[in-house]
């Protein structure tokens, strides 16, 4: 799946400001990726970043440790995504839910923090949404 990018789409982004992976708008493309973004929280312009910055440690050289979504990605047989719920901000959703949101994709329900709150860990890291709403 090839993704079209576009000045102005929305996109999530690591921000180096809020320290947060936060929804932005696309402001700039290089070589039809995305190069620089628009926080929408604190509308800071800056590179874009798929994902947090990695914590390296010193001196050590084990590199493609799986994520976590990785993990639990593998273990869908098949790529069968047919048990995946739609999101939506009404819905009541419980833990190790697969969920199919319409921007960020297949999610996996890591806990349900309140009533109303749920976290979902998706491709581009863990986000929280409501619900029961
Ligand atoms: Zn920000």
């Amino acid at each position: 799946m090839t993704i079209q990018y576009e000045v102005g789409n929305d996109i999530v982004s690591w921000c180096t400001k809020c320290k947060l992976m936060l929804d932005h708008k696309i402001v700039a493309l290089v070589d039809d990726f995305p190069k620089k973004a628009k926080c929408k929280t604190c509308n800071g312009h800056h590179n874009y970043r798929e994902k947090p910055p990695e914590k390296k440690a010193p001196g050590t050289t084990r590199k493609t440790k799986k994520s976590e979504y990785e993990v639990l990605m593998g273990k869908i047989e098949g790529d069968d995504y047919s048990d995946a719920k739609k999101y939506s901000t009404q819905g009541n959703f419980k833990e190790n839910q697969m969920i199919d949101h319409a921007t960020f994709g297949i999610g996996f329900i890591v806990a349900v923090i309140e009533r109303n709150k749920i976290e979902i860990l998706f491709k581009d890291g863990p986000k929280r949404m409501v619900q029961n709403r």
